[in-house]
């Protein structure tokens, strides 16, 4: 893991960040001496598909860009602003797979770091998805699709832990039926 780079400038107005203690807490933070804004570092919020076909394969994707690049993942990605979890998650399936879907229940979250410099851990939602009809294409940022039985997929093929962690409880929960 590459060590993260720390904040030094307000985003708002760019004037350089002071240590100060904020809060009821009383948490040293950025802040900044001439806007007042202060620097909150939040994990960076992801909504993921869960899809099963009728022979219980599970559906994922090759990572086409960096981090991770060649691992496989879960469909699905990085939040907008304000975007709602399950609207992200429809137009997530649409920009990688092509096709629309319907988003079912919640499966499970985990908090994984993202080795990039901008952010410092990804928190990861998942859901059952189901897809509509339709030509499933890889597209955007992923390499390649394809359905495997959960018994053939090995740790370390997978992009990050929690990825990998969800893989665990959907053969646990396929074990159960
Ligand atoms: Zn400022």
């Amino acid at each position: 893991m590459q060590k993260l780079k720390p904040y030094r400038f307000c985003p708002v107005c760019s004037t350089k960040f002071e240590k100060k203690k904020v809060g009821l807490e009383q948490d040293i933070r950025n802040v900044c001496p001439k806007c007042d804004y202060v620097m909150y570092v939040n994990s960076s919020p992801t909504s993921n598909a869960v899809i099963l076909n009728s022979e219980n394969e599970l559906l994922l994707t090759k990572r086409a860009i960096k981090p991770a690049i060649g691992k496989w993942d879960f469909a699905g990605g990085f939040l907008n602003n304000n975007e709602n979890p399950v609207d992200g998650l429809k137009r997530e399936i649409k920009e990688e797979l092509g096709v629309d879907c319907t988003v079912g229940d919640f499966v499970n979250v985990h908090v994984s770091l993202f080795p990039s410099l901008w952010r410092e851990a990804a928190l990861n939602m998942y859901y059952y998805v189901k897809l509509k009809k339709g030509k499933i294409i890889a597209m955007s940022d992923v390499a390649e699709v394809r359905w495997f039985s959960v018994n053939e997929i090995k740790e370390s093929m997978m992009s990050y832990a929690g990825n990998w962690k969800i893989v665990q409880q959907v053969k646990k929960s396929l074990r159960g039926r």
